[in-house]
Order: structure tokens, then C-alpha cells, then sequence
């Protein structure tokens, strides 16, 4: 584990009773750990050819805006609906209760594009996939996925297709 993990709390019953909350917000407030966290996100996809970084709002941003200038990338915001102006590309998801959606404008990826997707929890997998079937609706190429925290216990990572590399630096 990475020493940076001390910085994220955990908060029982939040945002509703029987889950326990992974609070990163810690975490970006020590320069140090956060730069540490930046630095371990990055380094499995330093010769990786990585062109564009595409952020989940709105953690995914935070950490996904400093992984693109480490690694010398562009930064593409995909966003909830409703919040880019159109033209845009959209997927689908399924909640536990609901569905959600992902944005991003209709040309910010181009066809082939090395395209890495950042987030900041894994949980149950639904977002990352959804944020993997956008990218596709591009034709951009995944190069795979980080995540700072992956919550094991939900096996989110079942839902992550057809192979490309997603690492997570934290595990619980
Ligand atoms: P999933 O779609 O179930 O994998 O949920 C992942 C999304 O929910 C990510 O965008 C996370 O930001 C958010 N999320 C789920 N659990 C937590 C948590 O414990 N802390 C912070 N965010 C979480």
C-alpha cells in the first residue's frame, strides 16, 4: 500500500446508511500526498503513447487534470447531463435505482486516439464501463484505466471488458 492511503478517510454510513465512504479530500489537501498519489497514478503509463486523459466528474477531473499534464496528455472531461453545451456523445447506465449518464463534447476524442479513462473509486464497475463505451463511440483506442481506490468487495472490476490494463493503487 502507498503511503498516501492514510490520507483517505473512511466514513461509515455516508452517503446513506450501510456504506462505508472512501473521503479522498484529505488527500488532495497534502501536497505532498497528493503529488506522491499523482506520481504512482502516472508511472504505469509513461510509455504507454498516452494522447488524451478522460476524467469522471467530478473526482475523476481532479485527478485526471493532474494525471494528463504528468504525462504530457490532453485532459477531456466527461461530464454528467446537462453540463456541456451541444453538440455531444452520450452512454447510458444503469444504477442500483435509476440510470445516469456520461457526456463528452462530439469532438473531443478523435478515431484512434490513445485515450486513458481516470476516476477515483472503482466501486461496482457500472461507471467505468460506461466510460468505456464512450470512448468506443469515438474510435478511440483505450489504453486502459486508473483509479486511486478500488473497493473489492463489489468486484467492479468484472465489468471492465475486452482487456486493457486497469490499475488501482489502493485496494479495500
Ligand atoms: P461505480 O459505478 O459503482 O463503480 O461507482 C463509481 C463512482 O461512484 C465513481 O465515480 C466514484 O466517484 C463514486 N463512488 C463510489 N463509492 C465511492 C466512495 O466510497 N467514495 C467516493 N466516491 C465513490
Amino acid at each position: 500500500m502507498h503511503a498516501f492511503g492514510d490520507l483517505i478517510r473512511t466514513v461509515p454510513d455516508f452517503p446513506k446508511p450501510g456504506v462505508l465512504f472512501r473521503d479522498i479530500t484529505p488527500l488532495l489537501a497534502d501536497a505532498d500526498g497528493f503529488a506522491d498519489c499523482i506520481a504512482a497514478l502516472a508511472a504505469p503509463w509513461r510509455d504507454a503513447g498516452v494522447q488524451a486523459v478522460c476524467g469522471i466528474e467530478a473526482r475523476g477531473f481532479i485527478f485526471g487534470a493532474a494525471l494528463a499534464q504528468a504525462l504530457g496528455a490532453g485532459f477531456v472531461p466527461l461530464r454528467k447531463p446537462g453540463k456541456l453545451p451541444p453538440p455531444v456523445l452520450a452512454v447510458d447506465y444503469q444504477l442500483e435505482y435509476g440510470v445516469d449518464r456520461l457526456e463528452a463534447r462530439s469532438d473531443a476524442l478523435k478515431r484512434g486516439e490513445r485515450v486513458l479513462l481516470v476516476d477515483d473509486v472503482l466501486a461496482t464497475g457500472g461507471t467505468l464501463a460506461a466510460a468505456q463505451a464512450l470512448v468506443g463511440r469515438f474510435g478511440a483506442e483505450l489504453a486502459g484505466a486508473a483509479v486511486v481506490i478500488e473497493l473489492e468487495a463489489l468486484r467492479g472490476r468484472t465489468r471492465w471488458l475486452d482487456g486493457p490494463p486497469l490499475h488501482a493503487l489502493l485496494r479495500y
